[in-house]
């Protein structure tokens, strides 16, 4: 990805993205566990507090997991990608647990998902990419967060997902001066069809849309489609 400075308001650039409090840590958005190695140079980075760095890590890996079983239909190592492989090795525990997540319904497999568990990494990667694009941390609550299977949409719910929110950037209320946003919006920088960031080809894209409320679209693994709003 494009090295894309921030000259956007200091007093936002502190605190931990999650919670508000002491940034002193820095933390990837995505986190490394969704990616493939190599990674994709200056990934983005935002302040964290050590807690909130350290909390999160569990349920990142468990979701890690969760989408490669879910695209394998398999628990085993071997069928994952390598870093999904390892850590299913690594955690025979994690291992068990999505093993007893699996169901077969009418000749289908699939894995229940822990909802919580997805729900809090889904609104931590909303509030990295809010911090860091639009300088604009959103440590309160969110109006939704939801998350679906693409295979679980209509063509319609995909399309509106892909290109939702006002293609008219002109008539939304500017990001901040100075923002990562505002460049993107000059330069066009890491920004695909539909304006949506790829951080790695297949692995993780997301967009950020300030019209009409505060949306936070993301894809993982071309699998897993996410929106968190706030008004
Ligand atoms: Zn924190």
């Amino acid at each position: 990805m494009k090295q894309i400075q921030d000259f956007g308001d200091d007093r936002n650039k502190g605190c931990c993205v999650y919670c508000g409090g002491p940034g002193e840590t820095r933390d990837h958005v995505p986190s490394r566990v969704l990616l493939n190695e190599p990674y994709p140079l200056e990934l983005p980075v935002v302040p964290a507090c050590a807690a909130c760095n350290r909390a999160f890590s569990r349920d990142e890996a468990y979701l890690a997991c969760l989408i490669e079983c879910a695209l394998t239909g398999s628990v085993e190592s071997a069928k994952s990608r390598y870093k999904v492989g390892v850590m299913l090795t690594k955690s025979p525990a994690l291992a068990t647990r999505l093993a007893a997540a699996r169901y077969e319904r009418n000749g289908e497999l699939g894995f229940n998902p822990e909802p919580d568990r997805v729900r809090a990494i889904v609104l931590k990667l909303a509030r990295g990419h809010a911090a860091f694009e639009n300088n604009e941390p959103r440590v309160d609550d969110p109006e939704s967060v939801r998350f679906a299977p693409f295979t679980a949409m209509n063509e319609s719910e995909r399309e509106q997902f892909e290109i939702g929110g006002s293609s008219t950037v002109g008539l939304a209320p500017w990001p901040e001066v100075g923002s990562r946003a505002m460049s993107r919006l000059l330069t066009g920088a890491d920004k695909g069809p539909g304006g949506w960031i790829v951080v790695q080809p297949g692995m993780y894209r997301y967009r950020v849309d300030w019209s009409g409320g505060f949306h936070v679209h993301m894809v993982i693994r071309e699998y897993l489609a996410a929106e968190v709003v706030w008004e």
